[in-house]
């Protein structure tokens, strides 16, 4: 029999859909949540928004049932007699910082005070939810082991936020189980942290790759692996354009010399130039409005006046990166 090509339902796309609209493709600044990643080379593919990573509906989803957690957790917390600030009663945002003139930042799910453990101390509050087999290694090796990054973006937050505790709560999605584990600062790891961040924002080119396998799981599961190792030219951005460079506030384009907003720099505009490690090839020639390239397939292509700008590269080297 022959296999019917799978189908949803209308309604059920209708939803992924208005997940999917509106969406920002990119982060303007690089995230604490991100800093304890091990690849700097991503961290800075990332900041330079060199691949698109377009969610689908589904996964998008999923992510706003992770944030309908936290509000839980901090109804839940409330509750037993804990007191929650999650936001700014001013501002109606959530707490957090920002550091290296607005390029790293972060947002905190709050800030408690009477969490059993140590009632007299403010903790930093981190809630996430788990699946079944990764809860399972939670409880057996606790937060720092199980989810480095988690580790980091906690310790980078109490540092900056001068908080003695963090308290780290999670939910096992399959079962409802919970999960608490206290904190303490870790200065020193906190500064490896910043240093690392100022190393990523202050780099004109790619950092070290963790791997140059591209079979490597955590270069299989990153969503700058076309742009890593598999040749493809990166996005078309002014983040990408050999001509930017972030300054205090925001970023500068050196050729017209303007600070550019993100909406601009979203756009890039028609003289923008590769970053040549953004390309796959060696540059053999280049000049005020152009870059010439030997790529890897043989190829030879300028990029700029007289030749292709980035746009074409793009369209004629490049495919898409959707995560289903
Ligand atoms: S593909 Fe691998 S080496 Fe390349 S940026 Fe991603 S994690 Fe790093
Ligand atoms: S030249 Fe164009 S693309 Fe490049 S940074 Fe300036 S505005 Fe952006």
């Amino acid at each position: 029999m022959a296999v019917l090509p799978e189908r949803n339902s209308p309604t059920v796309e209708a939803i992924y859909n208005k997940h999917e609209s509106g969406r920002y493709p990119y982060r303007p600044h690089l995230g604490a949540s991100l800093i304890g990643r091990e690849c700097e080379r991503e961290l800075w593919y990332t900041f330079r928004w060199c691949s698109m990573n377009f969610h689908s509906g589904r996964i998008l989803r999923l992510f706003d049932t992770g944030q309908r957690e936290e509000e839980r957790f901090v109804e839940e917390l409330r509750t037993i007699g804990i007191e929650v600030h999650d936001q700014d009663e001013e501002t109606g945002k959530q707490y957090g910082f920002s550091d290296f003139g607005g390029h790293f930042g972060g947002s905190i799910d709050g800030v408690a005070l009477g969490i059993l453990e140590a009632p007299k101390t403010w903790h930093l509050l981190e809630f996430k939810t788990y699946n079944d087999k990764r809860f399972a290694l939670l409880k057996q090796h606790g937060v720092k082991q199980t989810s480095p990054e988690h580790y980091a973006q906690m310790v980078v937050y109490m540092d900056y936020l001068g908080l003695k505790r963090a308290f780290y709560l999670a939910v096992n999605k399959n079962t409802d189980e919970l999960y608490g584990e206290l904190l303490k600062p870790d200065p020193e790891f906190a500064n490896l942290l910043k240093q690392k961040a100022e190393r990523i924002l202050s780099a004109d080119r790619p950092l070290t790759k963790i791997s140059d396998d591209p079979e490597f799981w955590k270069c299989r599961f990153c969503s700058h692996r076309l742009v890593c190792h598999e040749d493809q030219p990166a996005e078309v951005n002014c983040r990408t354009c050999l001509h930017s460079e972030p300054v205090e506030g925001g970023w500068h384009c050196m050729k017209h010399n303007q600070l550019l907003t993100t909406e601009e720099q979203l756009r890039g505009c028609n003289d923008h130039l590769y970053i040549p490690d953004l390309l796959p090839g060696e540059v053999v020639d280049a000049g005020d409005d152009h870059v010439n390239y030997q790529f890897n397939d043989g190829t030879t292509v300028r990029n700029g006046r007289g030749g292709m700008n980035s746009k074409q590269i793009l369209i004629r080297y490049g495919t898409t990166n959707i995560s289903a």
